[in-house]
């Protein structure tokens, strides 16, 4: 099961065959979550089951799992995240058709391409799962820093998640 995940796929032809993928994603390729962990060691497992259902509808079932080393906001250092995501995306080539889409479904745009990276994907779900401002649940900082320490995180701003989506979103056009 150390197989690493194909690197090219043709998601439509996959889901008429009914065809089932898996392997792993080394963190290390994870380059758009790169400036969020602490380090890049291990590999997500994923498992991906393509089909179409009884409305015609090509989607994928996929199953990501693996830790990731999340950096803490508060103290900076290494916060142990657990990936275990199922996600139900249907298979789209327009966006026109994404409001048609039975409501258990995120899309997955593909466009036309015949070869498609299914890792891009999957980095995009893993994203979505993560928390927004990583910090460990306990009291992570030493005592006498602590009460400086939630000052400051008091005063931030919040982020809208959608200036995070569209952040990394302008990212991955680099
Ligand atoms: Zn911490």
């Amino acid at each position: 099961m150390h197989q690493q995940l194909p690197r090219e796929i043709d998601p439509f032809r996959f889901a008429h065959n009914g065809v089932q993928i898996s392997g792993t994603l080394p963190v290390t390729s994870l380059t758009r979550l790169a400036d969020k962990l602490a380090n890049t060691q291990g590999d997500i497992q994923v498992t991906l089951q393509f089909d179409v259902d009884q409305t015609g509808t090509p989607y994928v079932e996929g199953i990501f799992v693996g830790q990731l080393a999340l950096l803490c906001e508060r103290c900076m250092q290494a916060m142990p995240f657990k990936v275990e995501i199922k996600s139900l995306l249907a298979l789209v080539s327009h966006e026109r058709k994404i409001e048609g889409l039975a409501e258990q479904y995120d899309p997955w745009l593909l466009g036309h391409s015949d070869a498609v990276n299914p890792a891009d994907m999957v980095e995009d779900e893993i994203i979505l799962a993560l928390p927004l401002v990583p910090r460990h649940e306990h009291a992570c900082l030493p005592e006498d820093l602590w009460s400086a320490g939630e000052q400051q995180i008091e005063t931030e701003k919040p982020v809208s998640p959608f200036a995070v989506l569209s952040a990394l979103k302008t990212n991955k056009e680099h």
